[in-house]
């Protein structure tokens, strides 16, 4: 076995293929054509082989983009929840609050007493609950609305373009998501309740303090008018606290 014939393209950097076919050029010019062959047959399989490394690496590149995705996702992703977490909400609020052309309407939502659930259910059960109440937070959202977890018991669910009438369903809907659930199935005595805050274009007072304060104010109006409530204010920029069993 030559020298020549000892070399197999794994063991050989890339350009060496075109080195190889220049040592064969040079020998082939001097009248030695059997090692003008035998390195033209290197530089040859070198090059066949040449497509498995860019290859190699366009699957790195891949398998790095793909992490590189999943890793922003979940960094803006809620843990225990999975719904978008106070980082992503805070962004997304401050592009959407500063475009006043574009109606904007928020609702606070906080579940009630929930302090009794871990106390009498524990910290296991009261983990699930907030899993279950973000799955049927997000099942009525319109396609650009979401819903982000805002802290503790409580989540906020941002409905950009959506109309006032349309805002207090959605809020309504989720409200009775909630307390219709099959609680018990998770732990007999169980029963979970919402309170909403909603909060939407009405006129100077939201435009003056902000949807997140005002959204705030109602949630805790809901919550003195007896918990289980959706509150936002009607055109007249009167408040209503609204229940419907
Ligand atoms: P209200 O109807 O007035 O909102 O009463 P509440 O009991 O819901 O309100 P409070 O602020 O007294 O209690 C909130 C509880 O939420 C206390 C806290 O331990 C619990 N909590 C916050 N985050 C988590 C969590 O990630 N997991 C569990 N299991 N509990 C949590
Ligand atoms: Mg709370
Ligand atoms: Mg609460």
């Amino acid at each position: 076995m030559t020298e020549v014939e000892a070399v197999t393209p794994k063991q050989v950097a890339p350009g060496e293929a075109s080195l190889h076919e220049s040592i064969a050029g040079t020998l082939a010019s001097q009248g030695d054509w059997r090692r003008a062959y035998e390195h033209l047959r290197v530089a040859l399989d070198l090059a066949r082989a040449e497509p498995s490394i860019p290859e190699q690496l366009r699957r790195e590149v891949d398998r790095l983009r793909r992490e590189r995705a999943q890793a922003r996702e979940e960094s803006l992703r809620d843990a225990l929840t999975a719904v978008y977490n106070r980082r992503y909400l805070d962004r997304r609020l401050e592009d959407l609050l500063s475009d006043a052309h574009k109606p904007l309407a928020v609702a606070l939502v906080d579940i009630d007493l929930f302090k009794n659930v871990n106390d009498t259910f524990g910290h296991v059960v009261g983990d699930q609950v907030l899993r279950r109440v973000a799955t049927l937070l997000r099942e009525g959202l319109p396609s650009h609305g979401f819903c982000a977890r805002y802290g503790g018991e409580e989540f906020m669910l941002v409905l950009p373009a959506v109309p006032p009438d349309t805002a207090v369903r959605i809020a309504e809907l989720a409200r009775a998501r909630v307390e219709d659930h099959p609680w018990s199935a998770l732990c007999q005595g169980l029963s979970v309740t919402i309170s909403v805050g909603l909060a939407y274009e009405s006129g100077e007072a939201v435009a003056n303090r902000g949807q997140v304060l005002e959204a705030d104010d109602l949630l805790y109006a809901a919550k003195h008018a007896g918990r289980n409530r959706v509150a936002y204010r009607d055109r007249t920029g009167d408040q209503v606290v609204e229940y419907c069993p």
